[in-house]
């Protein structure tokens, strides 16, 4: 019992020729032999594909199919035989011209292919993201030879109609095949797909038409940038050919680690030390801001890890450009390597303190930040 067409492409029945000829690429290419090597079934699936599509893209067969079937078909001469054939990968050549070649990206003939992408990387300081800034970049990309501008051939001398495909940029060989004559076409390899040929191909850049040129370029980096984010530019990238368009570039902004800052989202955090009787008594402390070095004042009694927080100290937004919060963390330095007279006197501050010194019921404890942060 033979297969319908219609079912074996999965194609409606009033499917217009481009579809047919899309439904077929697509159960061909899974049924490519490279990939079913070991599918017995694979070959036999393609053939009934092959049929079908035979049948559905030719207006006189599919007209005595609707109206007659298989049988219709037979009884007219058109039986499908692939007896002709060796192997399953040589029928699949048949249709697809070797190696699977329609389904390549290039194609075949003169289409054009848009240029591939070109990734940079720069580096910027902290300070530079949080601005804005301009960088300079310098990058190797495929552009049109500046000799013959692209068109491959040596300055003055003429661009002839390639005599091997005849200006179409594909050549077709006829096969006999299965199914009466075949028609293959494949890129003609004496132009390469582009129909013309320079007679003296031009000397800079071999008859390419092509070459790897330095370009430069300065980047506006918007402020506000962070560290790993990428900027596209668009049409940078390398040169398309047969008239594609270029690709683009992409920059990748690292955003070199600051000393003095930690980024959070558009908050910045910074830790300044206080000493332990500093803290106790309260005092000005000195805290470097993008803006600059700015006083702050702890109060008596400041506890390790309290966060004061500068409004709109931090990093501008991407989008909106507002400022960010910078978070003072306040550390709290215990004094260390103690002379004979501080000993002393700590050892009768230590015995003056009651418990009124050491807690505050008004206050988080450490204890009760930990759970919460934890939490
Ligand atoms: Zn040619
Ligand atoms: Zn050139």
């Amino acid at each position: 019992m033979k297969t319908n067409p219609y079912e074996v492409l999965g194609v409606g029945r009033d499917a217009p020729a481009a579809d047919i000829k899309k439904a077929f690429r697509r159960v061909a290419r899974a049924l490519h032999p490279d990939v079913n090597r070991d599918d017995p079934d694979a070959e036999e699936k393609f053939k009934e594909a092959a049929e079908a599509h035979e049948i559905l893209s030719d207006h006189e067969r599919r007209a005595i199919y609707d109206r007659y079937g298989h049988e219709g078909l037979s009884s007219r001469g058109y039986e499908p035989d692939f007896s002709g054939f060796g192997t399953f990968a040589d029928i699949f050549d048949a249709f697809f011209g070797g190696a699977g070649a329609a389904f390549g990206r290039s194609g075949f003939g003169r289409s054009a292919v848009q240029g591939g992408d070109v990734a940079v990387s720069v580096e910027i300081a902290l300070e530079n993201a949080a601005t804005g800034t301009t960088v300079d970049v310098e990058y190797d990309a495929v552009s049109p030879c500046e000799r013959c501008n692209g068109n491959a051939a040596e300055p003055g001398t003429p661009i002839e109609t390639c005599g091997r495909c005849g200006g179409a940029g594909q050549v077709r060989t006829v096969t006999r095949s299965a199914f009466g004559q075949l028609v293959r076409a494949q890129a003609c390899d004496a132009c390469g797909g582009e129909g013309k040929l320079a007679k003296t191909p031009c000397k800079r850049c071999g008859g390419r038409g092509r070459e790897a040129a330095r370009a430069a370029l300065s980047i506006d980096v918007p402020a506000g940038i962070g560290d790993e984010q990428r900027i596209r530019v668009s049409g940078r990238g390398h040169a398309g050919e047969r008239g594609g368009p270029p690709g683009d570039l992409f920059v990748l902004v690292r955003v070199t680690p600051d000393e003095r800052f930690v980024r959070d989202g558009n908050d910045l955090v910074t830790v300044v030390d206080v000493s332990a009787p500093n803290a106790a008594l309260g005092a000005t402390l000195t805290v470097p801001t993008l803006d600059g070095d700015e006083q702050i004042e702890v109060r008596p009694g400041t506890q390790p890890g309290t966060v004061i927080s500068l409004r709109g100290r931090g990093m501008p937004s991407l989008r909106r450009g507002a400022r960010g919060d910078q978070r003072v963390v306040v550390n709290v330095v215990v004094p260390r390597h103690l002379t004979g007279e501080q000993r002393d006197l700590a050892e009768r501050l230590a015995e003056s303190l009651t418990d009124r010194n050491l807690a505050d019921r008004d206050e988080e404890s450490l204890f009760q930040r930990v759970r919460r942060a934890l939490r």
